[in-house]
Protein backbone atom coordinates (compact mmCIF):
# COMPACT_ATOMS: atom_id res chain seq x y z
CA UNK A 1 0.00 0.00 0.00
CA UNK A 2 1.43 3.73 -0.65
CA UNK A 3 -1.52 5.90 0.81
CA UNK A 4 -0.95 7.16 4.76
CA UNK A 5 -3.16 7.09 7.43
CA UNK A 6 -4.94 4.08 6.08
CA UNK A 7 -8.35 2.88 8.29
CA UNK A 8 -10.06 -0.28 7.58
CA UNK A 9 -13.88 -1.28 8.04
CA UNK A 10 -14.16 -5.01 7.84
CA UNK A 11 -16.67 -7.38 9.81
CA UNK A 12 -18.47 -4.76 11.55
CA UNK A 13 -15.66 -2.83 12.93
CA UNK A 14 -12.68 -0.03 11.77
CA UNK A 15 -9.46 -1.16 12.03
CA UNK A 16 -6.41 1.17 12.11
CA UNK A 17 -4.10 0.26 9.07
CA UNK A 18 -4.09 -1.36 5.75
CA UNK A 19 -5.97 -4.88 7.22
CA UNK A 20 -6.51 -8.06 5.41
CA UNK A 21 -9.90 -8.65 4.03
CA UNK A 22 -9.98 -12.03 1.91
CA UNK A 23 -9.20 -15.66 2.65
CA UNK A 24 -7.50 -17.48 -0.34
CA UNK A 25 -10.60 -19.72 -1.03
CA UNK A 26 -13.01 -16.48 -1.42
CA UNK A 27 -14.32 -16.31 -5.55
CA UNK A 28 -13.30 -12.57 -5.36
CA UNK A 29 -9.65 -13.62 -4.34
CA UNK A 30 -8.95 -16.30 -7.26
CA UNK A 31 -11.75 -14.92 -9.68
CA UNK A 32 -11.81 -11.62 -9.58
CA UNK A 33 -15.53 -10.85 -8.65
CA UNK A 34 -15.15 -7.85 -6.80
CA UNK A 35 -16.64 -4.48 -7.15
CA UNK A 36 -15.78 -1.20 -5.19
CA UNK A 37 -16.43 2.72 -5.60
CA UNK A 38 -14.20 5.80 -5.08
CA UNK A 39 -15.53 8.90 -3.18
CA UNK A 40 -13.63 12.13 -1.62
CA UNK A 41 -13.67 13.56 1.47
CA UNK A 42 -11.51 16.75 1.57
CA UNK A 43 -12.20 20.12 2.80
CA UNK A 44 -14.55 19.07 5.01
CA UNK A 45 -16.73 17.63 2.51
CA UNK A 46 -17.66 14.40 1.15
CA UNK A 47 -19.61 15.86 -2.59
CA UNK A 48 -22.12 12.91 -3.70
CA UNK A 49 -21.31 10.12 -0.99
CA UNK A 50 -24.99 8.98 -1.01
CA UNK A 51 -24.48 8.21 -5.36
CA UNK A 52 -21.10 6.73 -4.69
CA UNK A 53 -22.51 4.56 -1.60
CA UNK A 54 -26.20 4.06 -4.08
CA UNK A 55 -23.58 2.79 -6.97
CA UNK A 56 -21.27 0.58 -5.29
CA UNK A 57 -24.74 -1.41 -4.33
CA UNK A 58 -25.82 -1.58 -7.88
CA UNK A 59 -22.33 -2.88 -8.98
CA UNK A 60 -22.56 -5.85 -6.65
CA UNK A 61 -26.10 -6.77 -7.45
CA UNK A 62 -24.30 -6.38 -11.27
CA UNK A 63 -22.04 -8.92 -10.34
CA UNK A 64 -24.50 -11.10 -8.96
CA UNK A 65 -23.14 -10.75 -5.42
CA UNK A 66 -25.45 -9.65 -2.27
CA UNK A 67 -25.16 -6.30 -1.15
CA UNK A 68 -25.74 -6.27 2.95
CA UNK A 69 -25.09 -3.03 3.82
CA UNK A 70 -27.81 0.18 2.65
CA UNK A 71 -26.63 3.14 1.44
CA UNK A 72 -27.39 4.94 4.83
CA UNK A 73 -25.84 2.69 7.01
CA UNK A 74 -22.79 2.91 4.41
CA UNK A 75 -22.34 6.01 4.75
CA UNK A 76 -22.85 6.42 8.57
CA UNK A 77 -19.74 4.03 8.55
CA UNK A 78 -18.31 5.91 6.19
CA UNK A 79 -18.90 9.28 8.66
CA UNK A 80 -17.91 7.44 11.64
CA UNK A 81 -14.29 6.44 9.91
CA UNK A 82 -13.57 9.81 8.97
CA UNK A 83 -14.18 11.09 12.43
CA UNK A 84 -10.93 9.92 13.46
CA UNK A 85 -9.30 11.82 10.45
CA UNK A 86 -8.10 15.74 11.07
CA UNK A 87 -10.96 18.46 9.63
CA UNK A 88 -7.88 19.63 6.84
CA UNK A 89 -7.35 15.95 5.41
CA UNK A 90 -8.13 14.80 2.48
CA UNK A 91 -9.37 11.27 2.14
CA UNK A 92 -10.01 8.54 -0.34
CA UNK A 93 -12.97 6.54 0.50
CA UNK A 94 -13.57 2.85 -1.11
CA UNK A 95 -16.44 1.30 -0.42
CA UNK A 96 -16.01 -2.79 -2.00
CA UNK A 97 -17.67 -6.02 -2.30
CA UNK A 98 -16.26 -9.04 -3.20
CA UNK A 99 -18.11 -12.92 -3.78
CA UNK A 100 -16.88 -15.28 -0.82
CA UNK A 101 -18.49 -18.40 -1.93
CA UNK A 102 -19.02 -20.29 -4.95
CA UNK A 103 -17.50 -23.35 -7.45
CA UNK A 104 -14.71 -23.03 -9.82
CA UNK A 105 -17.02 -19.87 -11.62
CA UNK A 106 -20.35 -19.15 -10.34
CA UNK A 107 -21.14 -16.66 -7.71
CA UNK A 108 -23.32 -18.02 -5.41
CA UNK A 109 -26.06 -15.10 -4.60
CA UNK A 110 -26.80 -15.59 -0.91
CA UNK A 111 -27.12 -14.64 2.48
CA UNK A 112 -23.04 -14.57 3.95
CA UNK A 113 -21.40 -14.98 0.25
CA UNK A 114 -20.44 -11.58 -0.17
CA UNK A 115 -17.68 -9.71 1.51
CA UNK A 116 -17.47 -6.07 2.28
CA UNK A 117 -14.91 -3.39 3.24
CA UNK A 118 -14.46 0.34 3.54
CA UNK A 119 -10.72 1.39 2.86
CA UNK A 120 -9.77 4.90 3.87
CA UNK A 121 -6.37 6.34 2.80
CA UNK A 122 -5.07 9.72 3.10
CA UNK A 123 -4.45 11.04 -0.29
CA UNK A 124 -3.81 15.13 -0.87
CA UNK A 125 -6.37 16.50 -3.50
CA UNK A 126 -4.34 17.22 -6.65
CA UNK A 127 -3.34 21.26 -6.75
CA UNK A 128 -5.82 23.44 -8.86
CA UNK A 129 -3.13 23.85 -11.24
CA UNK A 130 -2.40 20.05 -11.79
CA UNK A 131 -3.12 18.56 -15.71
CA UNK A 132 -2.33 15.83 -17.28
CA UNK A 133 -1.21 14.66 -21.13
CA UNK A 134 -3.07 11.87 -23.14
CA UNK A 135 -1.98 9.49 -25.54
CA UNK A 136 -4.02 7.02 -27.39
CA UNK A 137 -3.93 3.38 -26.90
CA UNK A 138 -4.76 -0.33 -28.90
CA UNK A 139 -6.82 -1.16 -25.55
CA UNK A 140 -10.27 -0.91 -25.69
CA UNK A 141 -13.11 -0.91 -24.19
CA UNK A 142 -15.28 -4.39 -23.60
CA UNK A 143 -19.10 -4.11 -24.88
CA UNK A 144 -21.34 -5.09 -22.39
CA UNK A 145 -22.22 -8.71 -23.78
CA UNK A 146 -18.25 -9.30 -23.16
CA UNK A 147 -17.23 -7.81 -19.46
CA UNK A 148 -19.60 -6.28 -16.55
CA UNK A 149 -19.34 -2.98 -17.61
CA UNK A 150 -22.61 -1.81 -16.20
CA UNK A 151 -20.31 -2.46 -12.58
CA UNK A 152 -17.29 -0.56 -11.33
CA UNK A 153 -15.59 -4.17 -11.44
CA UNK A 154 -12.24 -4.34 -10.24
CA UNK A 155 -11.74 -6.97 -13.09
CA UNK A 156 -12.36 -4.24 -15.84
CA UNK A 157 -9.07 -2.48 -14.23
CA UNK A 158 -6.37 -4.69 -15.43
CA UNK A 159 -7.43 -3.53 -18.69
CA UNK A 160 -6.85 0.15 -18.02
CA UNK A 161 -3.81 -0.68 -16.38
CA UNK A 162 -2.15 -2.08 -19.26
CA UNK A 163 -3.55 1.32 -21.23
CA UNK A 164 -1.61 3.03 -19.10
CA UNK A 165 1.58 1.22 -19.30
CA UNK A 166 1.40 1.67 -23.30
CA UNK A 167 0.77 5.49 -22.70
CA UNK A 168 3.35 5.86 -20.34
CA UNK A 169 6.13 4.21 -22.08
CA UNK A 170 5.25 6.71 -24.73
CA UNK A 171 5.62 9.77 -21.84
CA UNK A 172 2.16 10.58 -21.74
CA UNK A 173 -0.31 10.82 -18.37
CA UNK A 174 -3.32 8.84 -19.17
CA UNK A 175 -4.64 7.19 -22.33
CA UNK A 176 -7.73 8.69 -24.17
CA UNK A 177 -9.44 4.96 -24.97
CA UNK A 178 -12.09 3.98 -27.34
CA UNK A 179 -15.14 2.17 -27.32
CA UNK A 180 -15.69 -1.08 -29.64
CA UNK A 181 -16.77 0.76 -32.95
CA UNK A 182 -13.55 3.24 -32.39
CA UNK A 183 -15.22 6.25 -30.95
CA UNK A 184 -13.69 8.22 -27.55
CA UNK A 185 -14.94 6.10 -24.60
CA UNK A 186 -13.46 7.85 -21.54
CA UNK A 187 -9.71 8.04 -20.19
CA UNK A 188 -8.13 4.95 -18.66
CA UNK A 189 -9.10 6.19 -14.96
CA UNK A 190 -11.77 9.13 -15.69
CA UNK A 191 -14.32 10.76 -18.15
CA UNK A 192 -13.75 13.07 -21.09
CA UNK A 193 -15.26 16.21 -21.90
CA UNK A 194 -14.07 18.68 -24.89
CA UNK A 195 -15.27 21.95 -25.66
CA UNK A 196 -15.48 23.48 -29.42
CA UNK A 197 -16.63 27.13 -30.01
CA UNK A 198 -18.14 27.48 -26.55
CA UNK A 199 -19.82 24.38 -26.59
CA UNK A 200 -19.15 21.19 -24.62
CA UNK A 201 -19.17 17.86 -26.26
CA UNK A 202 -18.57 14.30 -23.81
CA UNK A 203 -19.43 10.84 -25.03
CA UNK A 204 -22.72 9.39 -24.60
CA UNK A 205 -22.66 6.74 -22.57
CA UNK A 206 -23.30 3.25 -24.24
CA UNK A 207 -22.73 0.48 -22.18
CA UNK A 208 -19.35 0.38 -22.47
CA UNK A 209 -17.98 2.79 -20.57
CA UNK A 210 -18.35 4.66 -17.21
CA UNK A 211 -20.64 7.15 -17.02
CA UNK A 212 -19.83 8.48 -14.19
CA UNK A 213 -21.28 10.77 -10.95
CA UNK A 214 -18.58 13.33 -10.88
CA UNK A 215 -19.79 13.79 -15.06
CA UNK A 216 -22.98 13.82 -14.29
CA UNK A 217 -22.35 17.00 -11.77
CA UNK A 218 -20.71 18.34 -13.78
CA UNK A 219 -23.06 18.25 -17.20
CA UNK A 220 -25.47 19.86 -14.49
CA UNK A 221 -23.14 22.36 -13.51
CA UNK A 222 -22.19 23.93 -16.43
CA UNK A 223 -25.96 23.45 -17.84
CA UNK A 224 -27.58 25.52 -15.28
CA UNK A 225 -24.28 27.97 -15.29
CA UNK A 226 -25.67 28.28 -19.15
CA UNK A 227 -23.66 26.26 -21.21
CA UNK A 228 -25.08 23.90 -24.04
CA UNK A 229 -23.14 20.29 -23.07
CA UNK A 230 -23.90 17.71 -25.71
CA UNK A 231 -23.93 14.12 -25.49
CA UNK A 232 -22.26 12.99 -28.59
CA UNK A 233 -20.65 10.35 -30.55
CA UNK A 234 -17.18 11.73 -30.56
CA UNK A 235 -13.94 10.89 -32.39
CA UNK A 236 -10.42 10.93 -31.86
CA UNK A 237 -10.47 13.44 -34.88
CA UNK A 238 -13.03 16.21 -32.92
CA UNK A 239 -11.13 15.63 -29.52
CA UNK A 240 -7.85 16.98 -31.81
CA UNK A 241 -9.92 20.02 -33.23
CA UNK A 242 -11.11 20.66 -29.46
CA UNK A 243 -10.41 24.13 -27.92
CA UNK A 244 -10.24 22.59 -24.90
CA UNK A 245 -10.29 19.40 -23.35
CA UNK A 246 -10.89 17.92 -19.62
CA UNK A 247 -11.46 14.56 -17.19
CA UNK A 248 -13.62 14.42 -14.81
CA UNK A 249 -14.05 11.87 -12.02
CA UNK A 250 -14.39 11.73 -8.17
CA UNK A 251 -10.70 11.55 -7.09
CA UNK A 252 -9.51 15.39 -8.76
CA UNK A 253 -12.54 16.24 -9.74
CA UNK A 254 -12.01 17.98 -12.82
CA UNK A 255 -8.07 17.75 -14.71
CA UNK A 256 -7.39 19.58 -17.85
CA UNK A 257 -6.06 18.34 -20.56
CA UNK A 258 -2.31 19.94 -22.17
CA UNK A 259 -1.98 17.64 -24.97
CA UNK A 260 -3.50 14.57 -26.75
CA UNK A 261 -0.58 12.94 -28.70
CA UNK A 262 1.08 15.96 -30.74
CA UNK A 263 -1.78 18.12 -30.08
CA UNK A 264 -1.06 20.72 -27.57
CA UNK A 265 -3.72 22.38 -25.14
CA UNK A 266 -4.27 25.64 -23.23
CA UNK A 267 -6.45 25.32 -20.02
CA UNK A 268 -9.20 27.33 -20.80
CA UNK A 269 -12.33 29.27 -19.78
CA UNK A 270 -14.66 26.44 -19.77
CA UNK A 271 -12.60 24.20 -17.35
CA UNK A 272 -11.96 26.60 -14.97
CA UNK A 273 -15.66 27.73 -15.11
CA UNK A 274 -16.46 24.04 -14.53
CA UNK A 275 -14.28 23.73 -11.35
CA UNK A 276 -15.53 27.08 -9.71
CA UNK A 277 -18.75 25.86 -10.53
CA UNK A 278 -18.29 22.21 -8.90
CA UNK A 279 -16.51 24.00 -5.77
CA UNK A 280 -19.27 26.24 -4.91
CA UNK A 281 -21.41 22.94 -5.42
CA UNK A 282 -19.76 21.21 -2.99
CA UNK A 283 -18.98 23.78 -0.61
CA UNK A 284 -23.02 24.63 -0.55
CA UNK A 285 -23.30 20.60 0.30
CA UNK A 286 -20.92 20.91 3.01
N1 LIG B 1 -14.03 6.07 -15.77
C1 LIG B 1 -13.22 5.24 -15.08
C2 LIG B 1 -12.57 4.12 -15.78
C3 LIG B 1 -13.03 5.46 -13.71
O1 LIG B 1 -12.24 4.62 -13.02
C4 LIG B 1 -13.64 6.57 -13.09
C5 LIG B 1 -13.39 6.82 -11.64
N2 LIG B 1 -14.28 6.09 -10.84
C6 LIG B 1 -14.48 7.39 -13.84
C7 LIG B 1 -14.64 7.12 -15.19
C8 LIG B 1 -15.17 8.57 -13.22
O2 LIG B 1 -16.28 8.16 -12.47
P1 LIG B 1 -16.78 8.93 -11.19
O3 LIG B 1 -16.90 10.37 -11.55
O4 LIG B 1 -18.10 8.33 -10.91
O5 LIG B 1 -15.78 8.71 -10.14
Amino acid sequence: AVGKNIRTYFEGQWHDGDAPIMRAADHGAWLGSSVFDGARYFEGMAPDLEAHCARVNRSAKALMLTPFVSTQQMIEIIREGLASYGPGAAVYIRPMYWGIDGDATAIVPQENSTGFAICLEEIPMAPETASVTLGTTSFRRPVLESAVVNAKAGCLYPNNARMLSEVRAKGFSNALVADALGHVAETATANIFMVRDGEVFTPTPNGTFLAGITRARHIENLRADGTVVHEAILSFDDFHKADEIFMTGNMSKITPVTALEDTQYQVGPVARRARELYWDWALSTR
